[in-house]
């Protein structure tokens, strides 16, 4: 089966063998994975990691739950990484209204910097939104509108580990956004995330572990890793009837067409 997880933060502390991770990724079938930042330190290790390993791709960003503690400077190294080059994405970015760590004006501040960073750049954005749907709906909308990406016919982000409902979810990709299903989807009590998988177009679907959060139901309690993104495939298959196979094959391709990246060349060529 060939996977890819479209956001997980290997930079996270919990990763403290993070080559033996990523080489029990590849080895399930990872063809991608992408290392989202969510502050500054997070984003210049995210990028330093997508340096060493062919697998894996870089975001930067500034999450809503920081969006107190940053400064224009923060926002202007995150500026610098977009324009580098070496960024496949911008995010993890977004309104969190549930957890309401940040004031909420000053998240909506923070978001839109980094939505004008994005279209300068012309890169998709990793979407975290919480209890926040009506808002961040209005943002993204004239983010979408004013992207190049969109004019190009490519998505103009990713809503990552969406819990919305289902209308909502169709409401995003209206806009072009694809919508990232995560492991959480194996949970017993997870009916709406498991309609949502079944009930989508396979078009705009991608999967993720968010690692080293949200693991799957049979490792709960454990740390994630991306390796068991396979879970999420299983289950999208499973509540559609359909082959893994396909599945697999579907979302990897949406993930390489979100993030502009090729497919990578065949096994051995991982490391580099
Ligand atoms: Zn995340």
């Amino acid at each position: 089966m060939i996977l890819f997880d479209t956001h997980c933060h290997l930079q996270d502390p919990a990763f403290d063998d993070v080559e033996a991770v990523i080489s029990r990724s590849v080895e399930a079938g990872l063809v991608g994975m992408a290392v989202c930042g969510y502050d500054l330190p997070s984003s210049h290790r995210a990028v330093e990691l997508a340096s060493q390993y062919a697998a894996i791709h870089a975001t930067a960003g500034i999450h809503p739950h920081d969006a107190e503690m940053v400064t224009d400077a923060d926002l202007d190294a995150i500026r610098a990484l977009a324009l580098s080059g070496n960024l496949v994405g911008v995010g993890e970015l977004g309104l969190d209204f549930y957890r309401d760590l940040s004031p909420r004006d000053r998240q909506i501040e923070v978001l839109d910097a980094q939505l004008a960073i994005a279209n300068e750049a012309a890169l998709p954005v990793c979407v975290h939104s919480r209890g926040a749907e009506d808002v961040i709906g209005g943002q993204l909308r004239r983010y979408a509108a004013a992207s190049p990406l969109t004019a190009g016919g490519r998505h103009p982000g990713v809503m990552h580990c969406f819990g919305g409902t289902l209308e909502q979810t169709m409401a995003f990709i209206d806009l072009g956004f694809l919508v990232s299903i995560a492991c959480s989807v194996t949970y017993p009590k997870n009916e709406e995330s498991r309609r949502i998988a079944r009930e989508l177009p396979l078009a705009s679907i991608v999967v993720e572990t968010d690692s080293p959060y949200l693991p799957p139901q049979e490792h709960r309690g454990k740390r994630n890793e991306p390796a068991h993104v396979r879970a999420a495939v299983l289950a999208i298959a499973a509540t559609r009837g359909i082959d893994p196979g396909e599945v697999a094959v579907r979302t990897t391709a949406n993930a390489h067409r979100l993030y502009g990246v090729a497919a990578p060349a065949p096994a051995g060529a991982n490391a580099r």
